[in-house]
């Protein structure tokens, strides 16, 4: 079997057990899951908070104003969405947009797992602190790190701000663009 295939199949059984996860209660709050979607052979990997309602109303990851926001920053790296993969620490929205539970962040730990496993990305771009500290060091904060490189188990992880909270505070917007102009130095370079 070619690679592509196998590596398309191993990621449709992934999707179908989040679609079909019950593994915290956040199953009964979701109009859809959201696995994530984008380049299974992506070198750059995102990984945000959770669904919001947008994403929950379509079954897509960063489709709302924060969505839009993260689409721009992909254009100035050069890239566009279909070549890199987008997910989120959690799969099912949070009851109002409240953070995510750290049980529910761990019952829904596996599927993130499992997705950086198959796609082996290069780089992780981890948005906002919980997946910094779901994925790289849960006592640092992101104002602490953002912009900066961190290699854990083979990767590259580059933390910055979520583009939601970006959206509201111009400051941390111009801070999300700068990183991301280091971002794209370090792609230059791996
Ligand atoms: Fe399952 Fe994750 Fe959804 Fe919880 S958030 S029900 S663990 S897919």
């Amino acid at each position: 079997m070619a690679i592509l295939d196998e590596r398309k199949e191993i990621y449709e059984e992934i999707k179908k057990e989040i679609l079909n996860c019950q593994a915290c209660e956040l199953w009964q709050y979701r109009k859809n899951a959201v696995p994530g979607e984008g380049n299974l052979f992506a070198t750059l990997m995102f990984v945000g908070e959770a669904p919001g309602e947008q994403e929950d109303l379509q079954g897509r990851p960063f489709v709302g104003q924060a969505g839009k926001l993260l689409d721009s920053l992909i254009g100035s790296l050069g890239l566009s969405r279909k070549e890199v993969f987008i997910t989120n620490v959690v799969k099912c929205r949070p009851p109002g947009n409240r953070d995510p539970l750290p049980a529910e962040i761990l019952a829904c730990n596996p599927f993130l797992v499992g997705q950086i496993g198959l796609i082996c990305p290069k780089i992780i771009c981890t948005l906002g602190r919980h997946a910094l500290h779901t994925l790289v060091d849960p006592t640092r904060t992101i104002s602490q790190v953002h912009g900066s490189r961190i290699a854990k188990d083979g990767i590259v992880f580059f933390p910055t701000f979520h583009p939601a909270a970006a959206l509201y505070h111009d400051s941390m917007h111009q801070l999300l663009v700068e990183d991301f102009q280091i971002l794209r130095r370090l792609l230059k370079e791996i």
